[in-house]
């Protein structure tokens, strides 16, 4: 008997790019319900293109994208780099992660009971209850990036998409993210898509890898990754067999 596969999301042939220019061509991958997808690549070799495509930021420019029906696009908990680096949001920490279930509102001028309840609820999940009163740009970068990611998570309670979400943490408050994203896909079984420079890290956590590369890419899981001439090449002493 054949395994039922549970797409959250299915991306085909796809092309992305910006004013008719492809940065990313004819790619096709799929996240199945509680994976946690690396997508990892140089600089400049469009990951955050893929992103913005797979989140309809971008239309495709060729083929498409499909989300599982219980997938709403505005109900998907974004974290985009520009976000992760900001450190002056002047908002309470509290205002900054109920704000994450604005997408699901419609024309609703405000928050439920139930809603405030479901952001105290992450805070407690993500260890920042005590943090809710302080304003936001007041707090450390890790502290930060949890408030975020919280937010993210009041938006979804399905898929997270998150671009570079250690950029410019210190490695302490880069492997406590890890751990907690981590924490988020095994216990809370949240599927998680995050874009990441780290491929050691995308080695230890990630289910699947998707790896751009000069108009080519590697997508399958990790033990298939790390045989794949993709991994090679990424590491200067040519193998990943001492991560
Ligand atoms: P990565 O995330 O891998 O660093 P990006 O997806 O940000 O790469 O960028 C891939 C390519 O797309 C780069 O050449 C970049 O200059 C270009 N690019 C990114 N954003 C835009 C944009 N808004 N308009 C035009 N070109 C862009």
């Amino acid at each position: 008997m054949s395994e039922v596969v549970d797409n959250i999301l299915s991306c085909q042939k796809a092309a992305f790019g910006y004013d008719g220019h492809i940065v990313v061509r004819d790619l096709s991958f799929a996240v199945q319900r509680g994976d946690y997808l690396c997508i990892v690549g140089e600089n400049g070799s469009g990951k955050s293109t893929i992103v913005k495509g797979v989140l309809r930021l971008i239309n495709p420019l060729q083929g498409c994208v499909y989300f599982s029906q219980d997938i709403k696009t505005k109900e998907i908990g974004y974290l985009s780099q520009t976000e992760a680096v900001k450190k002056d949001f002047p908002a309470g920490v509290s205002e900054i992660v109920l704000s994450g279930v604005v997408g699901s509102m419609g024309l609703r001028p405000f928050y439920t009971h139930k809603e405030k309840e479901m952001a105290g609820d992450t805070m407690k999940r993500l260890e920042i209850f005590n943090l809710k009163g302080r304003c936001f740009r007041e707090l450390s970068g890790g502290q930060q990036r949890r408030v975020l990611i919280a937010r993210a998570l009041c938006a979804s309670r399905k898929l997270l998409v998150l671009d570079e979400p250690a950029a410019g943490l210190d490695p302490l408050a880069t492997q406590e993210l890890y751990n907690l994203l981590a924490k988020l896909n095994h216990e809370v079984s949240i599927t998680i898509i995050s874009v990441t420079h780290d491929i050691q890290a995308a080695i230890k956590y990630a289910s699947r890898i998707l790896h751009i590369k000069d108009n080519q890419y590697f997508f399958g899981t990790v033990s298939e990754y790390i045989r794949s001439d993709f991994a090679k090449s990424f590491f200067t002493n040519g193998g990943v067999e001492n991560v």
